[in-house]
């Protein structure tokens, strides 16, 4: 038996039944990294320790912004490289606590900000599902791992779409939670109104079980919310008779690849014979997702990644000649060097919509327009109890195809940004391949702490489709 190809409740169960041990789940996940990451390349760096398990002995991959005492973090940056941080961040602690096997920091678009991962300045993950395609990202290394059978479980951040869309890519299941549902603290902060971390697993029973681990209130990030966190698990069973569901037309529109448009409707008639019922509905705000998200995002980050100066974090580097000052000097020397040139691109758009003179025109719009799509979706909601939709207009594109082309790299978010604007949850369930045999993925929304109605909805679909039970080959 191959355990790294199996799902977590499987594994869960047989050690339950005393029929293997922890130790040898964790041997067969670092054989399978070892003989395929070299060709994926879904880690950074590999934690050679060997953690104690826990009740919940599942080798799972961290995305490469999350904080791990005495562990390198360098959030796929070179300004960080050699930073450790002091504490854990708190998804970390649960996940330390639960027992679950930390086994490496998964790549990423640098600061998480990209579609591809070919913004980390560790190079390129590739998709398993073709190694010449990108996985996505920005947590295109947690979702290749999990796709690849390098690990159980991954964990990703999502600010405009990064687990969505790399699940999306990868044939794997990705939820971005409500904004609130899962804390930030010691997740190292992109754009923080809109950054929610959140799992990525083979299947939505995985996933559902992830959630159950990391969600919940915690008094060291002031956005997480003091709501009870149900047991995700149970919202399996219900099934979807009766259930109302919107499809909103903004998202069927030109750019969308036919073979994406084609998945997503299969998908609905699936649905549909399970008894859910389905209405055409409209989000008029969509059009100006992109624009809105990259005014507040970028604005953010300029804010956020201003600390990184050569002085608290990572890398110093101090200039050959000295030009305003020493000190300066460093800073600026240290930037330079550190970032990488998205970043720099996003930390520049960012400082301009806040300077004085535009402030008014860009980042403040920004907000307004950001409540007007807020308000679509509650309005829909009142009489909807989910919507449904393509997570990225196409499927996984080529390496190189879009990196010198910043705007149509931002415009493949179109779908997932407004989760994010909005607060609400999204999940990305594989709906399908593409003839070129690419995973397609179904985006499912509900309203704010609505996860089990997500769950509700993936899984009924994905046990008619089945489409989880296929694997690379690699
Ligand atoms: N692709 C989007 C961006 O580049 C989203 C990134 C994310 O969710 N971290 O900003």
């Amino acid at each position: 038996m191959e355990l790294h190809a199996l799902t977590a409740h499987e594994l869960l169960g047989l050690i339950q039944e005393k029929k293997i041990a922890p130790k040898e789940i964790l041997d067969a996940v670092r054989e399978r990294i070892q003989t395929i990451d070299k060709d994926v390349k879904a880690y950074i760096r590999l934690n050679e320790s060997r953690p104690d398990p826990g009740p919940c002995p599942i080798p799972i991959g961290i995305k490469d912004n999350m904080c791990m005492v005495d562990q390198e973090t360098t959030c796929g940056s070179h300004i960080l490289e050699g930073f450790k941080a002091p504490y854990d961040a708190t998804v970390i602690d649960k996940l330390k606590r639960s027992g679950a096997m930390l086994i490496g920091n998964t790549n990423m678009d640098e600061f998480a900000m990209g579609s591809s991962t070919e913004n980390s300045f560790f190079g390129a993950t590739r998709n398993p599902w073709g190694l010449d395609r990108v996985p996505g990202g920005s947590s295109g290394g947690s979702a290749a791992a999990v796709a690849a059978d390098e690990a159980i479980w991954a964990i990703g951040s999502d600010t405009g779409g990064s687990i969505r869309q790399p699940a999306s890519f990868c044939g794997v299941v990705g939820l971005k939670p409500t904004y609130g549902r899962v804390s930030r603290y010691g997740l190292i902060a992109f754009a923080s109104s809109l950054d929610q971390i959140g799992p990525i697993a083979k299947d939505v029973t995985d996933c559902a079980l992830l959630l159950n681990i990391i969600a919940g209130y915690d008094n060291l990030d002031s956005t997480s919310v003091d709501l009870p966190v149900p047991d995700y698990t149970k919202a399996l069973k219900k099934d979807v008779k009766g259930l109302k569901i919107g499809i909103p037309k903004e998202y069927f529109v030109e750019g969308l690849d036919p073979q994406v448009k084609d998945a997503v409707r299969a998908a609905v008639k699936v649905l549909e014979d399970k008894g859910a019922r389905f209405e055409d509905v409209s989000l008029p705000h969509t059009e100006y997702g992109i624009a809105t998200y990259y005014i507040i995002a970028t604005s953010e980050a300029s804010s956020n990644l201003a600390r990184y100066d050569g002085v608290q974090y990572g890398i110093r580097e101090l200039a050959q000649k000295v030009r305003k000052s020493p000190l300066l000097d460093m800073y600026d020397e240290t930037r330079d060097i550190g970032f990488g040139p998205e970043v720099k691109r996003r930390i520049m758009l960012g400082t301009y919509s806040l300077s004085s003179g535009y402030y008014d025109a860009y980042y403040l719009k920004g907000l307004k327009v950001r409540t007007l799509i807020k308000n679509d979706f509650d309005k829909l909601f009142k009489d909807f109890d989910a919507l449904i939709g393509p997570t990225s207009p196409t499927t996984a594109f080529k390496i190189g195809d879009r990196v010198n082309d910043p705007l149509s790299m931002y415009l493949s978010d179109i779908y997932t940004v407004s989760a994010n604007l909005s607060g609400i949850p999204a999940l990305s369930v594989p709906c399908g391949f593409s003839k070129e045999k690419l995973p397609i993925g179904l985006q499912i929304m509900a309203k704010p702490f609505d996860e089990e109605m997500l769950f509700r909805i993936a899984y009924a679909y994905e046990q008619s489709a089945q489409w989880h039970k296929q694997k690379p080959k690699l």
